[in-house]
């Protein structure tokens, strides 16, 4: 029966492989090792269905796949979470195991033996990576994935001690064993499971990548609009406004930075802007650019006179940035408008909308000065 339905685990294992190789070469590193480990996995279970390579060639062949298999999972989990590098290490490991192996094949011919010590260097392959990564994992899929990876690793810590518990069994009917069957369908149902959530990682990798490519501001790292909501919505649920203050800022006469410097300048400002005003918040505020050159920021739990206070500290600290200083007497200078929630608030909107009209009436004004909504205004 194994016979006629050995080729299903190569298939199924070089398909998860091509799978996860095309994903690994279009956006994922971690990946692209599972790939490269399922196609030499794949190739090591086929091995026995061919005929036309020497036994011998085909055993040295076998191990140096299955070797490779279990070093490339190690590598894709020490990729997927990263930390200090043992990859010396594990080659070294690999390469002595193999000569060890391969020694036990050409010379001793001792087919029990090599089974063993196969098993022990790919246990060791992954058992390494495993035990460096098993607390970096911070998501469920990832922890799904080292679980899956430590169930592989079960399997063939189990596989070694089968093949104590059969010593003595005439090698050259293992084939057609239990001990071959149990082999193979635990291999198969953890590798499938190891596969799918590699892949399940690698997807979840990608959308984050892009959620967080959505909502930040390309230039300035800040969030932009979108995320700036998406931040402020934990603080704002069922339906209440969050309680807290809104701070706008816009640089003055900024066209005329443009106009007389140049648009690179103009964005080495809004960057430089930017940089000081996210490091002199406070690391709860949730920072925005919310246009052009124009600045949001909400801080949560503070009250308006905070926020007053909080925006003439960044007021003149514009003045000691250097790269704010755009030429011997001139100095970028920005407008600020301020406003807290109120409680018959019925949605943040109405305090943005607040905060900008204090900001329009600080330009009017006159410009570099805070104005808070309602009431008090500084300069
Ligand atoms: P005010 O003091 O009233 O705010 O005047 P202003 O010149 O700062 O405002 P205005 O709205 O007239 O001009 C803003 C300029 O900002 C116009 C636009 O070309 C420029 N701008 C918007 N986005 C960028 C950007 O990403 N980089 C650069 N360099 N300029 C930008
Ligand atoms: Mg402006
Ligand atoms: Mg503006």
């Amino acid at each position: 029966m194994l016979d006629d339905l050995g080729f299903i685990l190569p298939l199924t294992m070089m398909i998860l492989g091509l799978a996860l190789l095309s994903v690994g070469l279009v956006f994922s590193r971690p990946a692209l090792f599972w790939g490269l480990g399922y196609l030499a996995a794949a190739c090591g279970f086929a091995m026995p269905l061919q005929a036309f390579i020497p036994p011998l060639v085909a055993a040295l062949l076998t191990e140096a796949l299955f070797l490779s298999a279990f070093f490339f999972y190690g590598q894709a989990l020490m990729t997927q979470f990263p930390g200090r590098s043992i990859l010396t290490f594990r080659l070294s490991l690999s390469l002595i195991a193999y000569g060890a192996i391969a020694a036990v094949i050409v010379v001793l011919k001792d087919m029990e033996l090599e089974f063993r010590l196969s098993d022990l260097a790919c246990a060791l392959s992954i058992l390494v990576p495993i035990l460096c990564v098993i607390r970096r994992p911070k998501t469920p899929v990832g922890l799904a994935l080292v679980t899956c990876a430590g169930l592989v690793a079960l399997e063939t810590v189990t596989r070694l001690t089968l093949t104590f518990l059969l010593a003595g069994a005439d090698p050259s009917t293992l084939t057609d064993s239990p001990y071959m069957m149990i082999m193979q369908g635990c291999a198969a149902l953890f590798g499938h499971l190891m596969a799918l959530a590699a892949l399940a990682h690698a997807a979840r990798d990608r959308i984050v990548r892009y959620r967080e490519d959505a909502e930040q501001d390309a230039l300035t790292g800040l969030l932009n609009r979108r995320g700036f909501e998406r931040a402020l919505a934990p603080h704002g649920e069922r339906g209440h406004v969050p309680s807290g203050a809104v701070i706008l800022c816009d640089i003055d006469h900024f066209k005329r930075i443009n106009d007389t410097l140049g648009h690179a300048a103009g964005d080495a400002v809004i960057m430089a802007f930017a940089r000081m005003m996210r490091a002199s918040l406070p690391a709860k505020a949730a920072v925005a650019r919310h246009g052009g050159e124009e600045f949001i920021a909400f801080l949560p739990g503070s009250s308006s006179a905070e926020a007053r206070s909080l925006s003439q500290t960044l007021r003149l600290r514009i003045a000691k940035t250097e790269a704010l200083m755009l030429g011997e007497d001139w100095v970028a200078t920005a407008s600020f408008g301020v406003s807290g929630s109120l409680p018959d608030d019925l949605s943040l909107t109405e305090v943005i909308g607040r905060a900008d009209r204090a900001l329009y009436r600080a330009k009017h004004q006159g410009r570099d000065q805070v104005v808070e909504e309602p009431m008090r205004s500084a300069a």
